[in-house]
């Protein structure tokens, strides 16, 4: 008896946690209104703009949406999955926007809207520490060159050095795991993962001379009204200096 007591507290309790869990568009706020929920697609292998810590997924875009979030009165829900899904789901409407440190280009630009861009980037060039042969772009002729699929570093490196010297993988983790094996001679990616991977994986380095430069954007379904309104949130978010303050708290300009 006891027992089924138990049973029924636990099995009541999971179901309030799953109701609470399974929110649809609309949550709760704490002063009683409905806020409405914005899907958020990103590809969280990508550090320091989303990345796990243990559970949760951080990283300059995910602080960004939240603040943006706050500023339109809506919460921001992630929903992780594969790079090259993230401008199809925006694209059909499955989510609302994308924050992936997404390098907006023609290309893509005919699939979605993008808003301002809020950071430059650069594609940079990994390669072992010890290797003499690979200095700048050029050098990359005829070698093997690993990625991850769908990016920019896979688009550029692909037009520029043929589709049978690229070697594409689902995360850009696994690109500079296959350079350590010796499976490909150099990595192309976004600086700030470059120096993030450089970090921590031992016997790599990052070649000065970039391969492209570039920018970051969201991006929503084509003719969004929600662009106007992220583009003036995060000129709020310039202008109040929270914007910086989240970029620097996971990137340390110093080390520049
Ligand atoms: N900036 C690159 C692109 O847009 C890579 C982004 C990523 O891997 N999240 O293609």
């Amino acid at each position: 008896m006891k027992l089924k007591k138990l049973m029924c507290a636990v099995l009541a309790g999971v179901c309030v946690f799953s109701l609470a869990a399974c929110g649809n568009k609309e949550s709760g706020s704490k002063d009683g209104e409905k806020k409405e929920t914005l899907v958020m697609a990103t590809n969280a292998e990508f550090p320091p703009f989303e990345y796990y810590e243990g559970q949760e997924i951080v990283g300059i875009d995910a602080e960004l949406a939240e603040e943006i979030g706050k500023i339109l009165g809506m919460e921001v829900k992630i929903e992780d999955m594969a790079f090259d899904s993230v401008i199809p789901a925006v694209g059909t409407g499955k989510a609302d926007f994308g924050a992936a440190g997404l390098t907006i280009t023609e290309d893509r630009k005919t699939q979605v809207d993008f808003s301002d861009e809020y950071y430059t980037s650069k594609q940079k060039i990994i390669v072992k520490a010890d290797n003499a042969e690979i200095a700048s772009p050029d050098d990359l002729k005829g070698k093997k060159i690993g990625v991850q699929q769908g990016t920019t570093g896979d688009i550029y490196s692909t037009d520029d050095f043929g589709d049978e010297s690229v070697q594409r993988f689902n995360k850009g983790m696994e690109a500079v795991q296959a350079l350590q094996q010796g499976k490909v001679d150099a990595v192309i990616i976004d600086e700030q993962p470059a120096k993030t991977f450089v970090e921590e994986n031992e016997g790599l380095k990052i070649l000065e001379t970039d391969y492209t430069e570039e920018a970051y954007a969201f991006c929503f379904k084509k003719d969004s009204d929600l662009v106007d309104k992220v583009n003036d949130a995060l000129k709020q978010l310039k202008e109040n200096g929270k914007f910086d303050e989240i970029v620097s708290k996971y990137i340390n300009s110093d080390a520049e």
